[in-house]
């Protein structure tokens, strides 16, 4: 295509979006505000805040399978079916399997949500801070090359983004888990807090706390204005929320940059590639295909923002090829889609807890019991690199002990009606390592409807991940026993890399051009008014929860790329 002046004009933007979900939604945002025409690209179907959440408020009763899925429906949906937040309420929100097929040379769950929002409405909307301790995990055991940035660099951005987003905790005053900006926490139940005191009292270093999550527990002045109210502790986020009691791109960010005027949001438009000007030794913009007509556009800007969430941000950018990088844009050594990482979360263990029976908790809190890491914090003390958080939490069963009492007659009815024992479940997010042969890469000979090539995806678990998942098996147990509680069954779900949701890496920042495809401020070293600001930028991956990272990164990319084209350096 060769459009010429007033056609291209009407293409042309000072920035592009490719992605709606949580960090396309925080770059829109801010570049609006900071006064960029923008441009979003999102490939799903448009959601509404509100409007498009159908059974946001249905009872169980209302959903024609109770919220049970159909065998059938699992079976269309091998993938996404393995996700504990798809049901009947919540399918929409997930892509079919079968219309976006991908290679799996070695297993791995691929879950995306490929709507306005993307996975912003379907997270478990956890969030925590990194510290230094994370930052300098590559550069102290050389796993991964050296983060360009540290906490510092990264800590006022994470204050912006949190009074925006309304994060609900406590101030713990953790050095390996700094401080949010917080709205006041939801509180832990009392068979938590016993376990809390037990921890504390038994294991050094060790911290119990309720896990700090994006919901409004007292919203403020900036969250009224984005039209938010507090959360009702439903527990039903996963459908959309209507109050806007947690966070999404959909109630907070994208509607925040339409009102600026300036925000083109085009849903329907599959980002094919980047397109790169040999001339001017940069991108000019990106190649589009129509998700229903699958005709082929193009649009223009000075400043690309690439949020399509992990795989895909990599996917576009191997898919971006010019006489200047036939491997892939700013792919000048080969290792764009190298390094992925993600995090373990294969152990749980399930205990009961005989005592508090005459003790109940009251509505469904969305959030958990938490511990921060607490191996190979402070200093290397396994024979395994790196640690793992924990979240826990107890609960009674709601069918009674009577139902596992078999009986009959009007006494083991009323006894159904009484809540059951108190359960404990527990389960670990473990950090895994960046390595070269963990890697996505494009298929040379199958494509997609969209005729972009499929991502072949080659990650697995090493040694040092099943070591990890022993260790928190004993360690957890260890816990719980200590605890008080009893028949504690430990769990290795052998689940695939993928189903963790926290696919990370692939276009990795670093300090040298030449083992790394990001500067400290996001953009390719070699194409720098591209800036990948989502997952597929982690040098390394915590083990916390990542979205809140995303997010600061992203904003603070956002800031520099405004600055950078004011001093017309893009
Ligand atoms: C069940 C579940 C629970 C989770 N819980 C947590 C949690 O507690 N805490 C946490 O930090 N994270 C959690 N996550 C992960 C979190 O959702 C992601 O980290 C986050 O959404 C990533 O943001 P993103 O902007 O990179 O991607 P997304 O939010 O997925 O947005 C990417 C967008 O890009 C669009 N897109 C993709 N390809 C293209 C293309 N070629 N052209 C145009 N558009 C494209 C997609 O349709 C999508 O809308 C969870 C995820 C799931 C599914």
């Amino acid at each position: 295509m060769n459009l010429q002046g007033k056609a291209k004009q009407k293409m042309t933007y000072d920035a592009i979006v490719i992605g709606s979900g949580i960090s396309g939604g925080w770059a829109a945002k801010e570049l609006c505000e900071l006064g960029l025409n923008t441009l979003v690209l999102e490939r799903g179907r448009m959601v509404k805040h509100g409007e498009d959440y159908p059974t946001a408020m249905k009872n169980p009763w209302e959903l024609p399978h109770r919220n049970r899925l159909p065998h059938q429906v699992s079976k269309d949906h091998p993938v996404v079916d393995r996700c504990y937040a798809f049901d009947e309420a919540t399918q929409h929100f997930f892509v079919k399997d079968q219309e976006h097929p991908y290679v799996q040379e070695k297993p791995f769950d691929w879950i995306r949500g490929y709507q306005v929002g993307g996975k912003s409405l379907i997270w478990a909307r956890q969030t925590q801070r990194w510290s230094n301790y994370e930052f300098e995990a590559p550069a102290r055991d050389g796993f991964a090359v050296d983060w360009p940035i540290r906490y510092q660099d990264l800590a006022p951005w994470y204050s912006y983004v949190e009074k925006f987003v309304g994060i609900s905790g406590n101030r713990d005053g953790l050095p390996h888990l700094p401080d949010s900006e917080v709205l006041p926490p939801f509180e832990l139940n009392c068979v938590e807090k016993h376990i809390q005191q037990k921890v504390h009292d038994n294991f050094q270093g060790r911290h119990v706390i309720i896990g700090r999550c994006a919901h409004l527990t007292k919203p403020e002045e900036v969250h009224r204005q984005q039209g938010r109210s507090q959360c009702q502790a439903r527990h039903l986020c996963y459908r959309g929320c209507p109050y806007g009691g947690y966070f999404s791109a959909n109630s907070a960010t994208l509607p925040w940059a339409e009102r600026t005027g300036r925000l083109t949001l085009r849903p329907d438009s599959v980002v094919h590639s980047i397109l790169f000007d040999e001339q001017k030794n940069k991108a000019s913009g990106v190649r589009v295909v129509d998700a229903h007509t699958k005709e082929m556009m193009e649009f223009y800007a000075s400043v690309i923002f690439v949020n399509a969430a992990t795989l895909n941000s990599n996917l576009i950018l191997l898919n971006s090829t010019s006489r200047r990088f036939p491997q892939g844009l700013g792919n000048d050594h080969g290792l764009l889609g190298r390094y992925l990482a993600f995090h373990n979360y294969r152990g749980s263990l399930l205990a009961e807890f005989d005592g508090y029976q005459d003790r109940y908790y009251y509505g469904r809190r969305p959030t958990t019991a938490f511990m921060p890491a607490f191996r190979n914090v402070f200093q290397q003390e396994t024979d395994f690199l790196r640690g793992y958080m924990v979240a826990f939490s107890a609960s009674r069963s709601g069918w009674g002990r009577g139902l596992a009492d078999s009986g009959f007659g009007s006494a083991w009815k009323d006894t159904l009606q009484q809540p059951g024992l108190w359960q404990v479940y527990m389960m670990m997010q473990g950090e895994t390592l960046p390595k070269y042969e963990n890697h996505v890469r494009l298929s040379q000979d199958q494509k997609d409807d969209w005729d972009i090539p499929q991502l072949i995806t080659a990650v697995d678990y090493d040694e040092n991940d099943e070591k990890m998942l022993q260790d928190f098996l004993v360690e957890g147990a260890e816990m719980l026993k200590t605890s008080g509680c009893q028949q504690v069954v430990p769990y290795d779900s052998k689940q695939a890399p993928g189903l963790d949701v926290h696919e990370m890496g692939g276009v990795r920042m670093g300090k040298d051009p030449a083992n790394s495809l990001l500067n400290r401020w996001n953009q390719l070293h070699a194409c720098p008014n591209v800036f990948v600001t989502d997952g597929a930028c982690m040098t390394s991956v915590g083990n916390q929860n990542p979205s809140l990272t995303f997010m600061a990164l992203t904003a603070r990319a956002a800031h520099h790329a405004v600055e950078e084209l004011k001093k017309r350096n893009l």
